[in-house]
């Protein structure tokens, strides 16, 4: 399949979307066992038939967002979807799968559109596609096999929420929604790190002994055993949020966790931040987004230096900010958000300030040409 063809393919995805209305919905919900349990003016709560084999056993954790139209399930699938692949989980979990192609063609036969591409052609899956397009820019893409581990080792964890967090303004829901969770041993808040199928690929902890220097590294327990994971391969909050950044097109980029979590607690289903797990945008993320449509990047790395201007360490982080930047910059808009406005705040990320400032901060971000 031609590049044109799939990009064609890709914008028919949308409209296809585009053209349900809320009827629509909900007739292609109730008639793939997603039972609408009840409805507020901008969601509605479903049963979770993504992951519950027996509707029965389904709780209403499945909430669909009227504006955005993203589903998010909250407890076992910790993953966000749209209603085709929402559909096409369903199918699965029943033991009766279709392909991505074939949930599209239902949903067109059901709205009546015509369906004309040629499904032989589009049956090879896409990622070769992304490999030619990315060929341009790099030819180091390597894809490694995921890992993912079972999501019951989560609950040797208790759910107890730390102050510190509380207190730098992250709600108790956000903390629940992303499943933070705490080790008191070793004084660590845990932080479970999904991909966008919402499987556990990695798990990480936030030190909060002030002894020690590390702050975010990969959650090692008593007996040895290490949660790490190629943190190069994923994005912290792709699970929830990449079905909205789709949606927007558009992306902000921060360095932390803790950045991903306050601005969810400020922006709720409208979050468009996701995670770097450090400071670098590897090949594999930018693949993501483009993957995901995105035409617009907010650089938003940690503001580490205490002035603007010829000294080190700004050099430094003009250093990092670049480099991404001129990563992003063949296939999207790439502005960056940083302290210029000289608040008092060393090494803090544009979500450590206050909600104001943070206001005047994206005002005045800077366009990268
Ligand atoms: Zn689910």
């Amino acid at each position: 399949m031609l590049n044109e063809d799939y990009e064609r393919l890709k914008e028919f995805y949308i409209e296809v979307e585009d053209s349900l209305t809320l009827a629509d919905y909900e007739y292609l919900l109730e008639e793939n066992d997603y039972h609408i349990c009840y409805r507020k003016s901008n969601e509605w709560r479903i049963k979770t038939a993504c992951h519950n084999i027996d509707i029965k056993d389904a709780k209403p954790n499945l909430r669909f967002n009227l504006e955005s139209r993203v589903f998010t399930c909250f407890s076992e699938c910790s993953c966000s979807y749209n209603i085709f692949t929402l559909l096409q989980k369903r199918l699965s979990l029943i033991g009766s799968p279709k392909t991505s192609i074939e949930v599209l063609k239902y949903v067109c036969n059901y709205k009546g559109i015509p369906f004309d591409f040629k499904t032989k052609e589009i049956a090879p899956n896409n990622k070769s596609n992304w490999k030619k397009i990315l060929t341009k820019y790099s030819s180091k893409v390597i894809e490694r096999e995921k890992v993912a581990f079972d999501k019951n080792i989560l609950n040797q964890f208790p759910i107890l929420y730390h102050t510190d967090w509380l207190d730098y303004g992250i709600s108790e829901e956000v903390l629940e929604k992303y499943n933070i969770r705490y080790y008191p041993y070793k004084s660590q808040i845990v932080i479970p790190c999904y991909d966008v199928e919402g499987d556990l690929v990695g798990i990480r902890i936030r030190n909060m002994n002030q002894e020690i220097d590390i702050k975010y590294k990969p959650l090692k327990i008593l007996d040895g055993t290490e949660y790490n994971f190629p943190t190069d391969d994923y994005f912290y909050g792709e699970n929830f949020n990449i079905e909205r950044v789709k949606k927007e097109k558009e992306v902000w980029l921060v360095e932390a966790e803790k950045s991903v979590l306050k601005a969810e607690t400020w922006f709720g289903d409208k979050n468009i931040t996701l995670g770097l797990y450090g400071c670098h945008l590897s090949d594999i993320k930018l693949k993501k987004l483009i993957n995901a449509n995105v035409n617009k990047a907010v650089i938003m790395l940690d503001s580490d230096f205490t002035e603007i201007g010829d000294n080190i360490p700004y050099n430094d982080f003009e250093k990092r900010v670049l480099k991404i930047a001129n990563k992003l910059k063949p296939y999207m808009e790439v502005y960056v958000c940083y302290n210029n406005l000289g608040y008092d705040g060393y090494k803090f990320s544009p979500f450590d300030f206050t909600r104001e400032q943070f206001d005047k901060l994206y005002e005045s971000k800077e366009h990268y040409s």
